[in-house]
């Protein structure tokens, strides 16, 4: 490991020990060593933007997770698809094999920040942070988070995001996990609906489609379903902006236009990101009619539980959310009947 000190003539509330660990490990025991006086650094955008606003001193000791081996990799399995914590947003935004099975991550993806920062940012630092655009796109794909947690006996952990977005909640995580990756089942697509061929399994591909890819299975009786998924941030100005609201939807539609294996997430801003279980509840089964948009809309709004800051209040944001939701449902439905 090696270990760098800032230039003596700096003055000393800026003269950090940065640590530069060989492995996850070594980074969760240097944690544990310095505690609060220390933080993990990823790409370095929101805790540098935290610093700057004096949302949060500039600690005595960082822990570089860069210097980490095999953080960066986005790999395909036969069932899933692994993000390298450490992996940036930009690679995700541009990954097949992300595009095709975590769509809606995808998009999100390439909707935070600038360019600029999306060279830089982390999908580590994003999920990691609690309140990263990125986590209504985890909800909904039924990610897991892969964890080397100082306060767990094991140490490896794997963990669904919904989960840890409830003890994050209750003010219950672990201070003492690094984030090593972010699993995303891909679900029972058939192979014949992929985009990129199978020989791609195991390798790590980059290309920029933006075209959606689009997801099928065919059901026990025969009937075949399609993959319906989005992801939508309302901002403070058109781009480049902090989100207010962020809404992620993933499910499935039959020929019929019957919805089944629903999910909806909500959050944005520096809310919490939640799945809206009564939406989802009201959607499966149910067949496509844009008769119920409103209700949909309504009860988006009723179950999203939001906050009020400078830019927006409370109200405003659950409204949001509702309508941004319904235009959603909306449009996709509008482009599959449009054969796009
Ligand atoms: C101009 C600008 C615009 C932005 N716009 C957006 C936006 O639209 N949407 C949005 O969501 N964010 C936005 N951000 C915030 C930020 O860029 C992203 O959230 C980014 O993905 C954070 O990743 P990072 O690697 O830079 O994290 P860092 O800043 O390095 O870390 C963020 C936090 O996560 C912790 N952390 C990082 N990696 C790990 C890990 N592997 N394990 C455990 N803890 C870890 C750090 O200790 C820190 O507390 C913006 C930032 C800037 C500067």
């Amino acid at each position: 490991m090696n270990t760098h000190w800032s230039k003596d003539d700096m003055p000393p509330i800026y003269k950090p020990v940065v640590w530069e660990p060989a492995d996850a490990e070594e980074a969760v025991a240097l944690k544990r060593e310095y505690g609060a006086d220390a933080v993990w650094v990823a790409g370095g955008t929101l805790l540098r933007t935290q610093w700057e606003g004096g949302v949060a001193p500039m600690p005595a000791h960082m822990i570089r997770l860069d210097t980490i081996a095999g953080m960066r990799s986005i790999i395909e399995e036969t069932e899933y698809v692994t993000v390298g914590a450490l992996a940036t947003l930009k690679q995700c935004g541009q990954h097949a094999a992300l595009q095709q099975y975590a769509n809606a991550l995808y998009m999100a993806c390439r909707h935070i920040a600038a360019p600029a920062v999306r060279n830089l940012a982390t999908l580590g630092g994003n999920v990691a942070s609690a309140v990263g655009d990125a986590l209504p796109a985890l909800l909904v794909h039924d990610a897991s988070l892969l964890w080397v947690d100082g306060e767990v006996a094991s140490l490896h952990h794997e963990q669904d995001a919904v989960d840890w977005m409830e003890q994050v909640r209750m003010g219950r995580r672990s201070l003492q996990a690094v984030l090593l990756g972010i699993r995303f089942p891909k679900g029972p697509v058939e192979a014949g609906s992929l985009l990129r061929s199978s020989s791609d399994i195991g390798e790590e591909t980059t290309v920029d489609l933006s075209a959606n890819a689009v997801s099928y299975w065919t059901d026990e009786k025969g009937e075949r379903w399609r993959e319906l998924c989005f992801f939508r941030k309302l901002g403070r100005r058109e781009a480049f902006t902090p989100s207010l609201v962020t809404v992620a939807l993933r499910c499935w539609i039959s020929e019929r236009g019957e919805l089944t294996r629903v999910r909806v997430a909500a959050g944005g801003g520096s809310g919490l990101a939640m799945r809206l279980l009564q939406c989802e509840s009201m959607l499966e089964g149910r067949s496509y009619d844009a008769s119920w948009l409103p209700e949909l809309a309504s009860m988006a709004a009723q179950e999203f539980v939001s906050y009020s800051d400078p830019f927006a209040e409370a109200p405003y944001r659950q409204q949001s959310a509702g309508n941004l939701l319904a235009a959603g449902v909306w449009e996709s439905i509008r482009d599959i009947e449009e054969g796009r």
